[in-house]
């Protein structure tokens, strides 16, 4: 996942973001995949994104098929880490404005232990 990791070292111990991969839990810092779960029925939902080392990717998918298993209608995703990474920082200074009025807003991402974390939106929108 993509995590605050505490470094020791000089000039002065640091909490650094980095991409720690979710099988051997040692950080990628060269290639590497982004992997991520998907579905649509009964609801929009994703998972949590997921970080491997391109060896580690086919043991990531072994370990998620139950959690978001393809038989629930659960589909696997993934893209080249640094390919996401430029994506993501671009969209964090670009509104979707092919999509203003926000249909990822009713996305809800269920954790890996099927916690649904409360949708802000969603429920401002029942009311
Ligand atoms: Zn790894």
């Amino acid at each position: 996942m993509i995590e605050i990791v505490a470094r020791d070292g000089q000039p002065q111990a640091l909490l650094c973001p980095a991409l720690v991969c979710d099988v051997c839990r040692l950080q990628v810092a060269g290639p590497g995949n982004i992997v991520w779960y998907a579905r649509t029925e009964p609801e929009r939902q994703s998972s949590p994104m997921f970080v491997a080392h391109k060896p580690c990717n086919r043991r990531l998918e072994a370990m998620l098929e139950p959690v978001y298993p393809r038989d629930k209608g659960w589909m696997g995703l993934w893209e080249e880490a640094d390919r996401f990474i430029a994506q993501l920082a671009h969209n964090s200074r670009h509104p979707f404005a092919e999509d203003p009025d926000g249909t990822y807003l009713d996305q809800v991402v269920v954790q890996p232990g099927g916690l649904i974390l409360p949708n802000i939106h969603r429920n401002a929108q029942a009311l």
